[in-house]
């Protein structure tokens, strides 16, 4: 046994992942079901990782793979989510010894992930739950690694994926966040915001284009513009570049000759569902994932178009000035996305006793995965600060550039709604902020009806106590 790390899953993100690792020195032994990508990966990079100082150690079988890990062994399972993770889990748990630790690196569900680790602790097996962001190139080159699981655990695990992640003012953008499900978890909800954040950036594009009259590449130099400033992100840099590309079989921009059906493999949609049960509004990443699924309802918006129409309004605006409110408008709806994820990350954190530390987190998305940008280091900056925020959204940095931008994200809204660009991710982040800034909410006769009708009670706002009225009687109150 020589190697320090083993790894099976040799698909793009597994094998760019087993690179990484090589090239840091470390000797790591790979293996995948169908040999020939083990054997290609040898070919093709075993030489390049022997030049950097590392090892691809080549297994057969899962056998090899295991005989040919130091103990207590680590091994890496990135294989397809679901079916794939628990077949292979189950292959492994045999040839292992207690103290072993199996990581679970693909995007899993975290009650995978609990009911994974609960099956391995019966061996004596330790079992991490870990994700990582940053799609195939930062697996390469430094991702953003988030490990569950045992102390034990990351005792061999940590220095590995510490050396391989990126790197952030000397900081790794790797992390043991929490005990067992708390890695897949947060994984989770970065992908929420994932999500809440594009949805933001296809609304400022759609307005840009359906308001201001854009062209694609002038909208490209507008993103280009905004990646200087307070904007920067890795999602805004990209989508200048997505949008500055021309098809080359039409000569048409590219953002024009591509299906408007949005896609999604299942993150966003479990961050909503936890969200849901945790009693977390985590409206943005709701309005992003449902304005997917709507996209792919092609028939219904074919019905709705022919009866209706498709024109939109001529709003007329000020292109400058209206570029500029956008750019605030998605600014403050993207400090309420941030708000939310991470009031889910917190909640999740309460109920499964995990102990996240919402400031780490923020200090390991600042580089590596794909919601990197400027604007996490404002994040640790105010936990940094203030380590019990009840909200982003109250931390002073963010209050002061939310109340800036407050005309301006107003302003988006309401010109959306009378042009009849759909901007549910801006106008829902608008609401919400203001349903938390209200002084009394129409809650109050959502009691009173629920009362009326279920004789479900409610509270007074001037004395203790549960209270029901007799709506069909006499009316009277009574203390329930
Ligand atoms: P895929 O999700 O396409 O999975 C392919 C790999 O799974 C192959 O190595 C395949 O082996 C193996 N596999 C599938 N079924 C089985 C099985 N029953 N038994 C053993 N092995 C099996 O690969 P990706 O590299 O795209 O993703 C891997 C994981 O990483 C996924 O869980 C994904 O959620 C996660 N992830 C992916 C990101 C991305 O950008 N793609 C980003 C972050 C996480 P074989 O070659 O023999 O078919």
């Amino acid at each position: 046994a020589r190697a320090t790390i083993g790894l099976t899953g040799l698909a793009v993100m597994g094998s760019n992942l087993a690179r990484n690792i090589a090239s840091r020195g470390t000797t790591i032994a790979v293996h995948n079901r169908s040999t020939e990508k083990m054997t290609r990966l040898l070919d093709e990079h075993g030489d390049e990782a022997r030049e950097q100082g590392g090892e691809l150690v080549g297994c057969e079988s899962l056998e090899d793979l295991v005989a040919a890990i130091e103990k207590p062994r680590t091994v890496i399972v990135m294989v397809k989510a679901g079916e794939a993770t628990d077949a292979v889990i189950e292959d492994l748990v045999p040839l292992l010894e207690p103290g072993d630790v199996v990581v679970d690196a693909g995007n899993a569900h975290v009650d995978d992930t609990l009911r994974r680790q609960s099956a391995l602790e019966e061996h004596d097996l330790h079992f991490v739950g870990m994700g990582v962001s940053g799609g195939e190139e930062g697996a390469l080159n430094g991702p953003s690694i988030m490990v569950g699981g045992s102390e034990h655990a990351y005792a061999n695990l940590g220095p590995v994926v510490e050396s391989i992640a990126a790197v952030v003012d000397g900081t790794p953008c790797a992390a043991h966040v929490g005990p067992d499900g708390a890695g897949h978890f947060v994984k989770m909800v970065h992908n929420g915001i994932e999500y809440a954040d594009m949805q933001l950036i296809a609304e400022s594009y759609d307005l840009l284009r359906g308001v201001a009259r854009l062209e694609p590449a002038q909208i490209a130099e507008v993103f280009h513009g905004w990646n200087e400033g307070d904007l920067e992100s890795f999602l805004i840099e990209m989508t200048a570049d997505v949008l500055s590309h021309t098809d080359a079989d039409t000569g048409q921009p590219f953002i024009d000759v591509v299906a408007d059906a949005a896609e999604q493999k299942g993150t966003g949609r479990w961050t909503v569902q936890i969200a849901l049960d945790l009693g977390v509004p985590v409206t943005g990443i709701a309005e992003a994932t449902f304005a997917r699924s709507l996209s792919g309802h092609t028939d219904q918006r074919k019905a709705v178009r022919e009866t209706f129409g498709s024109d939109t309004h001529d709003v007329e605006v000020d292109v400058e000035a209206f570029v500029d409110d956008v750019a605030s408008a998605l600014y403050a709806s993207k400090v309420v996305a941030y708000a939310q994820g991470f009031d889910q990350v917190m909640a999740g954190s309460r109920e499964h006793d995990w102990d996240v530390d919402p400031g780490q987190l923020a200090t390991i998305w600042r580089g590596g995965c794909i919601i990197r940008a400027r604007f996490l280091d404002r994040i640790r900056e105010a936990y940094a600060e203030n380590g019990d925020l009840t909200s982003l959204l109250v931390a002073p940095f963010f209050a002061d550039a939310v109340r800036d931008g407050l005309a301006a994200w107003r302003r988006v809204v309401v010109i959306a709604a009378q042009a009849g660009v759909p901007a549910p991710a801006f106008a829902s982040s608008l609401a919400y902020f203001d349903a938390l800034r209200r002084d009394r909410l129409p809650a109050a006769l959502v009691q009173g009806l629920r009362d009326n009708f279920g004789a479900h009670t409610y509270q007074r706002i001037d004395k203790d106590g549960t209270f029901h009225t007799t709506w069909a009687g006499d009316r009277t109150e009574h203390e329930a």
